[in-house]
């Protein structure tokens, strides 16, 4: 296990870099896009065998970290509720001029409902920003991990991860 995330209990952008885990602008510029915060180093693949894209890449040894291929990726977010890690959103910074939307698993109840305003929280569960909800998917295939997408200001889309429970 990563020893930062041992320490402090959620990942930080540096930790993301350094793993090489940062989704390009450019293919931000072109619509949503996953985006995989997974640093630890465990058996776990089940991302890899979500994607109907192939876009995700894990391989072995099954411990490696996964590696997205953007190009490949459509942003489709069925990869969201299959990681059993909570570790992958898909963003969309195309969404309009001011905002963006993050999609991210959401197991509590009462679930959002569309056109709620929320408040947004980062990694480490701290209020961001406010939120309006556009979409709560929660089909039998997602097996009882919501994903909710959330409109924000475009500038705390790197930041959002989740929202508050309510
Ligand atoms: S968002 Fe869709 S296409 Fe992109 S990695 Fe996830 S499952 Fe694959
Ligand atoms: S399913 Fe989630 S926790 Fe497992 S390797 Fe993929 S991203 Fe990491």
């Amino acid at each position: 296990m990563n020893m930062t995330l041992e320490r402090n209990g959620c990942i930080t952008r540096e930790e993301l870099e350094r793993f090489n885990l940062i989704t390009s602008e450019e293919r931000f510029k072109k619509g949503t896009v996953a985006v995989i915060e997974c640093i630890q180093e465990i058996p776990c693949n089940p991302c890899e065998a979500a994607c109907p894209q192939g876009a995700i890449r894990i391989g072995s040894p099954i411990t490696s970290l996964p590696k997205l291929n953007e190009e490949l990726c459509t942003g489709c977010g069925v990869c969201i509720a299959k990681c059993p890690g909570l570790a992958i959103f898909t963003i969309d910074k195309t969404y309009s001029d001011t905002e963006a939307t993050v999609s991210f698993p959401y197991e509590y109840v009462p679930l959002p409902v569309k056109d709620e305003i929320v408040e947004a929280v980062n990694r480490e569960g701290k209020v961001v920003c406010k939120g309006k909800v556009v979409k709560v998917l929660n089909p039998k295939s997602y097996d009882r991990t919501p994903v909710v997408t959330v409109a924000i200001q475009k500038e705390f889309a790197d930041d959002v991860r989740s929202m508050k429970r309510k």
